[in-house]
């Protein structure tokens, strides 16, 4: 399989990728190429031009403004896992970005292409949307900021256009009592896609669950909510859900309801939600103990 010849564009600033990207009539972004070369090499896509995003250094930044985190688009998974602004402010973004793919694949893939993918499973998903991120996009004309939680509207269908880039995801920085845990399941120990994931967050107020957010991947078209989970688990005790199995059944037993698996090579739907069942579950556990870590530091 060899790759099919394109035209290679390198610009330097954001505004000229962008006019790139509308002009021509069949282009394509490439960020750490991860995704995109190997379906070019697959024939699953043609695009006879590319334009190669690595050179915007604003694209890489990762800073904070004393309420959000905003990390670049083209900041790669292992600047984001191994930033001690991201380690220091959301530990469990940095944790989350450590189970993707290699360190050859963090040290290339980008948190950018991971969403613009717009795969079901794309791992940084679930927990930027529990978290409530939004993301900046641009074209040469015009700037907007999407809520994470409407960027995905089918599997490999964003809401980005023609002649627009993703620039930045907008992170708000979570409370003390914010606790978030992010679970997948592949199968390999690494270098593996997620057959299913889940990200679970709880605000807690003393020894009580006042908020969640629970996030399921790659048991459906998109990344999807499980309100229904969260109805439950609100109000909870903190200090009891890890003793209560049959809580954690029924969160979990709701949570599947909330997934449309398929059968595919990685696995059948029935086994994906057991997976969602299992993993949301864990998720809750881990997430109810971090938001009552405070406390006790
Ligand atoms: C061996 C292997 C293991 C992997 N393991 C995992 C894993 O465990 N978890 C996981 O989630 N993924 C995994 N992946 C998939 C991939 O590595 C990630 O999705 C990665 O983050 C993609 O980023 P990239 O920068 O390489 O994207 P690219 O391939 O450069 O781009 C992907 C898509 O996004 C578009 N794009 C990129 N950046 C932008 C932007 N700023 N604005 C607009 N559009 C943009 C491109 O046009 C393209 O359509 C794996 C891939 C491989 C090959």
């Amino acid at each position: 399989m060899y790759l099919k010849d394109f035209t290679y564009h390198k610009p330097q600033t954001l505004i000229e990728a962008c006019r790139i990207l509308e002009q021509c009539n069949n282009g394509s972004p490439i960020a750490g190429g991860t995704d995109i070369l190997v379906e070019l090499k697959k024939g699953l896509r043609q695009n006879e031009e590319i334009v190669s995003l690595m050179e915007i250094k604003e694209l890489k930044t990762i800073n904070e403004n004393g309420s959000e985190l905003i990390i670049g688009s083209c900041a790669t998974h292992n600047e984001v896992l191994k930033s001690s602004l991201v380690k220091k402010i959301i530990p469990a973004l940095s944790e989350a970005a450590s189970k993707i793919g290699t360190d050859q694949i963090r040290n290339t893939g980008t948190i950018g292409g991971n969403l613009c993918t717009g795969a079901s499973c794309c791992d940084m998903a679930p927990i930027l949307i529990a978290l409530n991120a939004s993301v900046e996009i641009v074209s040469s004309t015009s700037k907007r900021v999407v809520s994470l939680k409407d960027f995905f509207i089918f599997h490999k269908e964003t809401s980005i256009k023609k002649g627009e880039l993703m620039t930045k995801i907008i992170v708000p920085i979570p409370q003390s009592n914010v606790g978030t845990s992010f679970e997948k399941f592949g199968l390999r120990e690494t270098a593996s896609i997620s057959v299913a994931s889940v990200c679970v967050s709880i605000t807690s107020d003393g020894n009580i669950c006042t908020d969640s957010s629970i996030v399921i991947g790659a048991v459906a078209p998109t990344p999807r909510m499980s309100k229904k989970g969260s109805e439950i688990l609100n109000g909870k005790k903190i200090n009891e859900l890890a003793k209560d199995s049959a809580l954690l059944k029924s969160i979990g037993e709701t949570v599947v309801k909330d997934s449309l698996p398929v059968d595919d090579l990685r696995g059948s739907a029935e086994f994906r939600r057991q997976l969602v069942n299992v993993l949301t579950q864990r998720a809750v556990v881990k997430a109810a103990k971090r938001s009552i870590n405070y406390l006790i530091e």
